[in-house]
């Protein structure tokens, strides 16, 4: 690759990962990030609500079933205008590599699916640079489902349950997430994700990553 060029203004490079819970996202970012290090690039990771100022705040409600549509959007959007003033812009502007596990590409499927007017989500975003790689890892819903049963278990948001697409667990995250997978579908194009078969070895995956982050290394940008 020649003549890379940042999609934003700061000094450091912006590396997403976004997919379904479940997708692999954290397995690849904890691989993407010891690659870098032997490397010895600088790397920053943040994870999506993470916020010490917010976090708490929307876990509290959630437990609570205290968010609406409206209030879910905005508490996660202050979420993430916290970590990109306090961590994010920060570690760029010092050259960092930036892994995240997940962007605001998230807040457009989920915020979309439990009826937000996209344009509305996409203005509220607004501030938040554009990265220079966009990982997406493509998961089928029912292979989903199974490595969920089989680690964590349904949650009651990651259903859909406050949407009230069924009272069915299964069937509102069948719902739910065929409905965020298509938001995600979506945006492929729009925002240019490296879309990866999330069904793939966690190794094939991780060596589909380093290819694409290599590349863009292989041209001096940090150096
Ligand atoms: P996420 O961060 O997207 O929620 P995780 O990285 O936590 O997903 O992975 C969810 C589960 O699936 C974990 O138990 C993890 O070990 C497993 N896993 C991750 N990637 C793969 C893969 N490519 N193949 C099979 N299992 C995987």
């Amino acid at each position: 690759m020649e003549n890379f060029k940042r999609k934003h203004d700061y000094e450091g490079l912006l590396v997403v990962i976004e997919g379904t819970d479940g997708s692999g996202k954290s397995t690849q970012l904890e691989l993407l990030k010891r690659y870098m290090q032997d490397m010895s690039y600088g790397v920053m990771v943040s994870e999506w609500k993470t916020s010490r100022l917010i976090a708490k705040v929307i876990d509290e409600a959630k437990e609570r079933n205290l968010l609406n549509a409206s209030t879910y959007s905005l508490l996660y959007a202050a979420d993430f205008a916290d970590r990109l003033e306090n961590q994010i812009i920060p570690a760029l502007n010092a050259g960092f590599i930036v892994l995240l596990d997940r962007y605001y590409y998230t807040a457009l499927a989920r915020d979309v699916v439990r009826g937000q007017d996209i344009e509305w989500v996409k203005n509220l975003y607004e501030f938040a640079p554009e990265p220079d790689l966009v990982f997406y890892l493509d998961m089928p819903v029912d292979i989903l489902l199974k490595r969920i049963i089989g680690t964590t278990g349904l949650d009651f948001y990651e259903s859909g349950r406050d949407v009230g697409f069924s009272t069915d667990f299964y069937k509102s995250f069948e719902i739910y997430q065929n409905r965020c997978l298509e938001e995600y579908n979506r945006m492929k194009s729009e925002y240019g994700f490296i879309s990866i078969d999330g069904t793939k070895s966690i190794e094939e995956i991780h060596n589909e990553m380093k290819h694409h982050v290599q590349e863009i290394l292989d041209t001096g940008i940090l150096d």
